[in-house]
């Protein structure tokens, strides 16, 4: 009987939550009483009382005090896990162990077998990061619904036997935890995974995601810096050597790892690079603003470009191999060098015998239309001069070959003009001139300034119509000397004039079409005038004339004399 009424007692405790089987204890109790009171009366059995009491305390107590330890043993795990996965994070920060760690918490405070972690990309969609050995990649399909029903909640959804919760940190939805429970969570389990999802693995799974994409970067720029393809050096401010990459140390054959700590001087010393070529790059360094420099090293030459790094204190320096390019160009001069010898040559000859021609000289007798013949090889020949010409001006600029000397403007002017006087002449021109009978002298390159107004009034006679005028002007400027050419020829188009000082632009129109050109005379006169310190630029109207200016600065007054 005794016995009955435990079993009965236990089973109506199994019935309702543990925290439940306190009060039905003292209901029991009463019950109990009220009706041992009745049957006392009756027979008076205190002992059996006694029994009654116990078979409904006892069960209650067990049920009580089982679950109690349960509880407390599953948050001490579950504070236990936390513990470890901060411990984890702060140690070594690494998020795949992080996430395991959080896994492993989830499944134990839940005792669920299945359970899964997602973390949001850059993009915002949810990457599938970790899941419990028990499921499978393609197991995780099951979660889709309940995962996007929390994540839109923004709080911890329970659908079904399975549970998601996002993982905030700071506001912000980093991931999401989602595992398959085989009962309904009660408050305190979701407490605790609210309070795991949320403060903890969140922030310890921000901070690791965090430096998981620093740790990332940080071994992308040093991929980038070890493998590029350009050598590539880093100095602190000291200039002494920080790092160095492997096209670097090829091209300089030195190992930069055995100098880092050690001045840039020393591995270039070690490299085998010359005295004057190390005290030149010392030189530039001293100015602290960006530099590039040539520099020749077991037969290869290498341009150094070499720039501060921004609030660093340091330097970077670039190297890169430029022996094909100078190849190319050492080439290219070779082709210059024949344009200007192999093919000057001949042509001077062939228009000296055209010149003999068309003078009788020799014996022949021309009909008309023999000297018209010879006329065209005169006039080609000159074309053909005026483009080597062009061209070996060119070259000469690039190689920075002037030579300064104190000039006299007004014999420069007449030579400027001597130069055209065929053409004139040839094409029917007003040609008028307009300059002062004294002007102080200036500073420059006198052949190149010769070749630069040169190229401005050649430019005037040709794009001009025969009977057009072209004026020539000299002015003595407080400041300095300005040469004008006013022409009233074709004009140059608005949309056009943006460029015709680039190399090798020709404009033409229907007009101009046949009037031979190589597009450099104004990109060559421009470099010169540029060179000198001076000014070039001009007006144009199309269909009425242009007028082309240059200014030129005085020679100083010491350098006059
Ligand atoms: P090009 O060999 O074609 O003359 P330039 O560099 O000397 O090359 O001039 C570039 C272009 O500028 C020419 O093609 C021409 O269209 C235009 N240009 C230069 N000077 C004049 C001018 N005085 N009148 C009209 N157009 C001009």
């Amino acid at each position: 009987m005794i016995v009955a009424l435990a079993v009965l007692a236990a089973l109506v405790y199994a019935l309702f939550r543990w925290v439940w089987a306190l009060p039905l204890m003292v209901l029991l109790l009463g019950l109990g009483f009220l009706v041992a009171s009745a049957l006392m009366t009756a027979n008076g059995q205190i002992t059996n009382i006694l029994y009654a009491g116990l078979a409904i305390t006892l069960p209650a107590l067990a049920r009580i005090g089982s679950e109690l330890i349960q509880e407390i043993r599953r948050r001490q795990r579950g504070d236990l896990i936390i513990s470890s996965a901060v411990t984890v994070a702060d140690q070594r920060l690494q998020l795949d162990k992080t996430l395991a760690q959080a896994l492993k918490s989830v499944s134990a405070l839940l005792g669920a077998e299945h359970v899964a972690i997602w973390l949001q990309d850059a993009g915002g969609t949810l990457q599938p990061r970790q899941h419990s050995a028990a499921l499978r990649p393609t197991d995780l399909g099951a979660f889709d619904g309940v995962l996007a029903r929390a994540r839109q909640a923004g709080k911890l959804v329970e659908e079904k036997g399975n549970i998601a919760i996002p993982m905030k940190q700071g506001g912000e939805v980093i991931g999401m935890i989602a595992a398959a429970t085989r009962q309904s969570l009660n408050p305190e389990m979701r407490q605790s995974l609210e309070r795991l999802a949320g403060d903890v693995v969140a922030g310890e799974i921000g901070n690791a995601l965090l430096y998981d994409r620093m740790h990332r970067q940080k071994v992308l720029l040093e991929m980038t810096f070890d493998h590029s393809p350009a050598g590539l050096i880093e100095l602190d401010g000291n200039l002494r050597i920080v790092r160095g990459n492997l096209a670097g140390d090829r091209a300089l054959m030195a190992q930069s790892n055995d100098f880092v700590g050690l001045s840039l001087d020393s591995l270039l010393n070690a490299a085998g690079v010359e005295e004057g070529a190390r005290i030149n790059l010392r030189e530039a360094f001293k100015n602290e603003v960006a530099f590039r420099r040539e520099l020749s090293h077991q037969g290869r030459t290498y341009e150094i470009d070499a720039a501060p790094l921004p609030n660093q204190g340091g330097w970077v320096i670039v190297l890169s191999d430029v022996s094909t390019l100078m190849q190319l160009n050492e080439v290219r001069t070779r082709l210059l060098r024949i344009a200007s010898h192999d093919l000057k040559n001949p042509l001077t000859r062939v228009r000296g015998y055209a010149d003999l021609m068309s003078e009788g000289i020799g014996g022949s007798t021309l009909t008309p239309k023999d000297k018209d013949y010879v006329r065209a090889i005169i006039s080609g020949t000159h074309s053909m001069q005026r483009i080597i010409d062009d061209i070996l001006n060119t070259e000469r600029l690039r190689a920075g070959k002037l030579e300064f000397t104190t000039l006299d403007v007004l014999p420069m002017i007449q030579e400027v003009i001597d130069r055209h006087q065929d053409d004139i002449h040839d094409k029917v021109i007003n040609f008028n001139t307009e300059q002062p009978a004294s002007i102080s002298p200036i500073r420059g390159d006198g052949p190149q300034l010769i070749q630069a107004m040169s190229n401005l009034l050649g430019n005037a006679i040709k794009y001009t119509r025969e009977g057009g005028n072209v004026t020539l002007r000299l002015k003595a400027l407080p400041e300095h000397i300005r040469f004008e050419v006013e022409d009233t020829g074709y004009g140059i188009a608005a949309k056009d004039q943006h460029r015709i000082f680039s190399e090798f632009t020709t404009v033409r129109t229907k007009e101009t079409l046949s009037i031979p050109g190589t597009g450099l005379g104004l990109s060559l006169a421009k470099a010169v005038i540029d060179s000198h310190g001076g000014k070039i630029s001009f007006t144009s109207e199309e269909g009425k004339g242009s007028t082309f200016f240059i200014e030129l600065p005085y020679a100083p007054q010491e350098q006059a004399g």
